[in-house]
């Protein structure tokens, strides 16, 4: 069986920079092999309840401002799956989490960055899940649990976000910025606790990790994180993938759930 997985994404400019995170992720689909059908929880979907995408085929969604125009002339075409879409639905139901179906949104960069490294062909079917940032910690990881059975499937669940994301402390510094020790001291606790399966403290990550609220000040780039844990096998531990920084302040390691 696939193991979940949390990805930082970066900024949407991966893609283009030559970084171990790019070179990770492009590694990464090989590594763990073809899955029936990919779903992500993106940091980059916020709704008041879960909906999850279905369409026949995905749009690709430039949602920055600024960036190349190379950047903008990506798309990642890859296939939907209706019929999956509402077994997801069904599965949060089931859970007591109202769940939709959002019939015309495509894939925003927080998917498509990482798929097109991992399955450049885009011929795997994607489905997106959107979170619900005011729900916090424990509503992921129940949101994640409910998305389990979807594993036996084949089904390839991916939490998208960022391990770090202070996006004010961007000053224009270069991609291999030195990382502040507040970045550091964030990551260290936070990787101690999913390695050693420490859920409950993960849970009060925002009362137990040093900077925690620095790191995230808003926390839609952590809570794919909490997805990816709930839809891991119960009490198994964390793998770190991959571990790197760009910019010093954004973490862009990586998760496996086994
Ligand atoms: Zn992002």
């Amino acid at each position: 069986m696939l193991p979940t997985l949390f990805l930082s994404h970066g900024a949407p400019t991966l893609v283009l920079e030559d970084v171990p995170a790019r070179g990770f992720l492009a590694g990464l689909g090989t590594r763990l092999g073809r899955p029936k059908a990919v779903l992500v929880v993106s940091a980059h979907w916020e709704t008041d309840r879960p909906l999850v995408s279905a369409v026949p085929r995905n749009g690709t969604i430039h949602d920055f401002h600024g960036f190349p125009r190379a950047l903008y002339e990506l798309s990642y075409p890859a296939p939907g799956d209706v019929a999956l879409a509402e077994r997801v639905a069904g599965l949060l139901r089931g859970a007591g989490l109202g769940a939709g179906l959002d019939t015309a949104r495509g894939l925003d960069h927080g998917a498509w960055v990482p798929l097109l490294l991992m399955y450049p062909e885009a011929d795997i079917p994607v489905l997106q899940l959107s979170i619900q940032t005011r729900q916090g910690p424990a509503y992921h990881l129940a949101l994640g649990k409910a998305l389990r059975p979807l594993r036996e499937d084949g089904v390839l669940v991916i939490g998208s976000g960022s391990f770090t994301h202070d996006l004010t402390s961007f000053r224009g510094q270069g991609l291999d910025a030195p990382e502040p020790g507040w970045v550091s001291a964030f990551a260290d606790w936070t990787d101690r606790a999913l390695v050693e399966g420490r859920t409950d403290d993960l849970l009060s990550y925002r009362r137990l990790a040093p900077h925690a609220a620095r790191n995230h000040p808003t926390e839609e780039h952590l809570l794919p994180l909490f997805a990816a844990l709930g839809a891991g096998t119960e009490g198994g531990k964390a793998e770190r993938l991959h571990r790197s920084a760009t910019f010093g302040i954004l973490r862009m390691d990586a998760y496996a759930f086994g």
